[in-house]
């Protein structure tokens, strides 16, 4: 450094020093100094641990993190929120788990099996075998639907395009459609490929919310040689209508008559109830306005005798939302605030579909109306492995999606007192990892309350058995937690609520 630059510098820090921005608010500094390396270390050590055996939902480690956490917040003063029988600091989630049973499709009286031969998405049962009237109906367009009445029949199509199959579907369900066939593949070859990639995933059970199912129309894929066999024709043929209807010819596909066919849907239900854990700090002149805090404290569990341990997913922002809430409790019995209320909530089944958040969402302890954000962290203990321009760094995703104000809180927030690195790769619409709509903040944000996503994003050990407490950052990842707190701080204890300007 030259000599006279190095002279400014010293100026300059000078400055700095003695004369702090008049922003800084030394309340909000006196409290997130509570949030320190030992105190995250210690509780995620805990959580992390292998006798928490990756807490899979509805596994007997979730349920132990979940008395970890629960422990926690009533040590702190927290209120349990929740009304009816059971902890209050336990919101049921009641959860079930689908897994095909007997499930296969028939042409003619020849059986093909699900997995084996054909493949099915969708649930319900039909008690034994049921015949079905097949239509086909080509790329399944809206000109094809609009050509045929196929209320309570069923449909084949030959669509290529994912986006042409998903309106499809949409107006099966419009039309009230029994089932719908879709030929996957353009040979048969290529169908054996989607069945390596998703047979497992189709017979695998999944875990879904135990409400009313929606009715979606089920779906059954099948190969262009099974298709072909149920219109008793070659799959050569059905291309062909199909380009014929596109260059305009008015009924190509009237030829194509669907076989006799029938099916059989079995899946078996096996009904379990986990919990999210709630932890709740009433505000002051503003209490009935409640800013929401999550993360989720569930995991993969144990996998090949393998323990999944999660430290960074999510057990480090679980251990933040605890931390932070330390920090706002002895923050209160200082008297300072918060002026708003703030819902401490660590979430279940996030790993199996963001379940648990959408329950919360669904039947909210406090009204959605009156929730003025969500700030929600998942995985803030790493260094991922892109390339960016400082390790101290955080990746936000959501901050301006619905209020200019939020966004401006928060980098604020960071310019006034954490300095990160703030990435917003993720943000972005056209990410293809569309991060947005993946995570439990977006179940607050589809009811248009504003959010933010905290991430530093993946890394080799997402998702495996080595996500391990050592390999966390605990410097950084305090700083982090820092950014929130203080983004928190000014959201509950500002004049106005945060306006939401944006849709
Ligand atoms: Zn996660």
């Amino acid at each position: 450094m030259k000599k006279s630059v190095y002279l400014i510098a010293i100026l300059y820090s000078g400055i700095i020093f003695s004369q702090p921005p008049s922003s800084v608010n030394s309340d909000a500094t006196k409290y997130a100094e509570t949030i320190t390396v030992a105190d995250l270390k210690e509780d995620l050590t805990i959580l992390a641990s292998d006798a928490l055996e990756g807490r899979e939902t509805g596994k007997r480690g979730q349920k132990m993190a979940a008395a970890y956490i629960k422990t926690h917040f009533e040590e702190l003063g927290l209120v349990g929120p929740v009304k009816g029988t059971g902890s209050p600091y336990y919101q049921n989630v009641p959860l079930k788990v689908v897994k095909p049973g007997e499930i296969y499709l028939m042409i003619n009286g020849v059986r093909l099996n699900n997995i084996d031969e054909v493949l099915y998405s969708g649930q319900g049962n039909t008690n034994g075998e049921v015949p079905t009237e097949v239509v086909f109906m080509g790329e399944g367009s809206e000109a094809d639907f609009e050509k045929n009445e196929v209320k309570g029949k069923s449909i084949l199509i030959y669509n290529t395009d994912r986006n042409g199959r998903v309106l499809a579907s949409k107006l099966a369900k419009e039309q009230g459609v029994q089932m719908i066939f879709s030929v996957r593949g353009s040979s048969d070859e290529e169908f054996k490929v989607f069945q390596t990639n998703f047979g497992n995933y189709f017979s695998s059970g999944t875990m879904k919310l135990d409400k009313d199912e929606r009715k979606e129309v089920g779906m059954f894929y099948l190969s262009p040689s099974v298709a072909a066999g149920m219109l008793n024709t070659s799959f050569d043929k059905i291309e062909k209508a199909i380009d014929a209807a596109k260059n305009g010819e008015k009924n190509p596909y009237k030829k194509l008559k669907s076989e006799k066919i029938g099916y059989q849907l079995d899946f078996e239900n096996k009904k379990i109830v986990s919990e999210n854990v709630l932890g709740f700090l009433e505000g002051t002149d503003l209490k009935e306005e409640v800013l929401v805090l999550t993360s989720h404290y569930d995991h993969v569990g144990i996998k090949n005798g393998e323990i999944y341990n999660g430290a960074d997913d999510d057990g480090s922002g679980t251990v933040a939302v605890m931390d932070i809430a330390e920090a706002f409790v002895k923050a209160k019995e200082d008297g300072k605030g918060p002026r708003r209320s703030i819902l401490f909530m660590t979430v279940t089944a996030e790993e199996k579909g963001l379940l648990g958040s959408e329950y919360y969402a669904d039947n909210p302890i406090f009204p959605l109306e009156n929730t003025v954000a969500n700030l929600n962290i998942d995985m803030i203990g790493r260094i991922d492995d892109r390339e960016l321009k400082s390790e101290n760094y955080v990746s936000l995703v959501g901050s301006d999606k619905l209020s200019t104000e939020l966004h401006a809180i928060s980098e604020k927030a960071n310019s006034t007192y954490t300095n990160l690195f703030l990435d917003y790769t993720y943000n972005d619409e056209g990410h293809p990892e569309r991060i947005y709509y993946r995570s439990d903040h977006w179940n607050f944000a589809k009811n248009g309350i504003p959010v933010i996503f905290y991430t530093t994003g993946s890394h080799p050990d997402y998702h495996k058995p080595t996500d391990t407490v050592e390999k966390i950052e605990f410097e950084l990842m305090t700083a982090r937690a820092k950014l929130v707190f203080y983004t928190a701080w000014e959201i509950v204890n500002r004049d106005g609520r945060l306006i939401v300007d944006k849709k």
